[in-house]
């Protein structure tokens, strides 16, 4: 068996022992002689697995008491509409910054139910950088301000969060999710898709503060009712089983390793690494503003569009995977998510140097 380095940007890799367990198990779960694709979600063979999973997450990610934990489906593109008909119900304002694809989208979905104010682009800077905020333009009655806390398009990421007053804050996290240690009290709602950094696709991680749900307006499908979603324990319907089992053994991997100040240090390192590169390459050039650029999507380019294909095919031919860029920016794109081993980067590194010898 030979496994390749997989640069996805989502769904992306997984840690190869998560994967190796998932196998050991398959066929039988825990002495349960089921395998979890088997599971009833009502069974006293998932309880553990569903609850377990969510106390990981509490205790991996630091989250208070006063926040809940809620494993569903749809996406985080789900979400861009859950949002607004969940939290939008006090001034029927919601400020949104475009940073952008996801957040324009997040942004163009909640349009369709309130006041919804764009209160900064990078669009015109083809989002190669977060865009300046000025407070001025925040407003303080907003029912919530809404970021795209890593841009997985563009390899952009907030440094540092807005300061929104009393205005809970809403981001996405779904590129940068269990990447870093993370204060959670300084967030209203934290959300994300799975495949990218916490399991296999077809789950959805929502964190939010206690006090902000049940405010959702009458119209809110029931299946996008967070407090009905919450209030059961992510079990009102059927919950996607597989990947909260995935999710509870990446947690695991995640404590095995030293939890999440160590994996922000393996992140840091890995970005390092390669942007180092990049930075000393005479041939490879990241677009983004330095003091911005993301620990996860690391983007590049080179001078021509043959250059950059004949590198994506090169690379793939040599094990190294799904490194072109997202089709609406082309060039390329390394996604170095937890799973992605230290080694997976410095061997792409060195394939690099080659290639710009080589051309
Ligand atoms: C991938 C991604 C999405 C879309 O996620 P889906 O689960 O496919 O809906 C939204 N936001 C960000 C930041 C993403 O990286």
């Amino acid at each position: 068996m030979s496994r390749v380095y997989n640069f996805s940007a989502g769904p992306s890799m997984l840690p190869e022992s998560v994967l190796s367990r998932a196998a050991e198990e398959m066929l039988d779960c825990n002495g349960t002689g089921q395998s979890v694709l088997e599971m009833s979600h009502r069974s006293k063979a998932f309880e553990p697995i569903i609850y377990g999973a969510m106390e990981k997450f509490r205790k991996v990610m630091n989250i208070p008491d006063n926040y809940k934990i809620i494993f569903c489906q749809g996406g985080a593109s789900t979400q861009f509409s859950a949002i607004p008909l969940n939290f939008m119900n006090g001034s029927n304002k919601a400020d949104y910054v475009l940073s952008g694809q996801f957040s324009t989208k997040a942004y163009k979905e909640a349009c369709k139910y309130g006041d919804v104010k764009a209160v900064a682009s990078s669009k015109e800077q083809n989002f190669s950088c977060i865009p300046e905020l000025d407070k001025s333009e925040f407003r303080p009655d907003a029912d919530y301000f809404y970021i795209c806390q890593n841009n997985t398009i563009y390899g952009t990421r907030f440094a540092t969060l807005p300061d929104t007053g009393n205005v809970p804050l809403v981001a996405d996290v779904s590129s940068c999710f269990l990447s870093e240690p993370m204060d959670v009290s300084k967030y209203g709602v934290i959300y994300g898709g799975a495949q990218k950094n916490v399991a296999p696709a077809g789950l959805t991680v929502v964190i939010v503060r206690e006090d902000l749900l049940g405010h959702e307006r009458d119209i809110t499908p029931v299946m996008l009712n967070l407090k009905t979603l919450a209030d059961n324990d992510s079990m009102y319907n059927t919950p996607p089983c597989y990947p909260i089992y995935i999710c509870g053994l990446v947690l695991d991997w995640i404590e095995s390793i030293g939890g999440l100040e160590a994996m922000k240090a393996r992140n840091e390192k890995k970005a390092g690494i390669l942007y180092d590169f990049i930075d000393s390459s005479n041939m490879f050039n990241n677009p983004v503003k330095k003091s911005d650029r993301s620990m996860m999507n690391v983007t590049f380019v080179t001078e021509s569009d043959e250059l950059n294909a004949k590198f994506v095919k090169e690379a793939a031919d040599a094990g190294f995977v799904n490194l072109k860029g997202h089709r609406s920016v082309g060039g390329m794109r390394a996604s170095i998510y937890n799973a992605m081993p230290i080694e997976g980067v410095e061997k792409l590194v060195d394939f690099m140097g080659k290639f710009e010898k080589n051309n």
